[in-house]
């Protein structure tokens, strides 16, 4: 058993391009542990991963703000502060904070996230 603290003292919030359009700040929550991963990530308004699926399923709290989520072939949908979403394994998807608002959640990722390419038409942007 292990007891992981709200953040640890050399804890730093991240930013990860690679994988984000617009500006979101990663803290790390838990450290992968027997494939599971445990981070809360704070979206500017209309920041938002690119595609992505992981591999055994991902669980989303919403902890603040307002934000969309998008299972590729379906609309968009809005996500809101209190909401829990649960997105099945291999899902091919995007989550980001709306257009007007910022978006704070709690991600917990079970097994390997696999990137794929930018979102092209985020609701709200300018290329949109
Ligand atoms: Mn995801």
């Amino acid at each position: 058993m292990r007891i992981v603290p709200g953040r640890a003292a050399d804890t730093r919030s991240e930013q990860r391009p690679a994988t984000v359009t617009g500006e979101a700040w990663f803290d790390p929550i838990l450290p992968t542990a027997d494939g599971t991963t445990i981070t809360t990530v704070f979206f500017t308004p209309g920041a938002h991963t690119y595609w992505h699926t992981h591999e055994h399923g991902q669980i989303l709290q919403v902890l603040a703000g307002q934000g969309l989520i998008r299972t590729d072939g379906e609309p968009p949908r809005t996500i809101r502060a209190g909401d829990t979403v649960w997105v099945p394994a291999g899902e091919r998807h995007w989550h980001g904070a709306a257009p007007g608002s910022s978006m704070t959640h709690t991600a917990i990722s079970l097994g390997v996230t696999r990137w794929a390419e930018a979102v092209t038409d985020y609701p709200g942007a300018a290329d949109a």
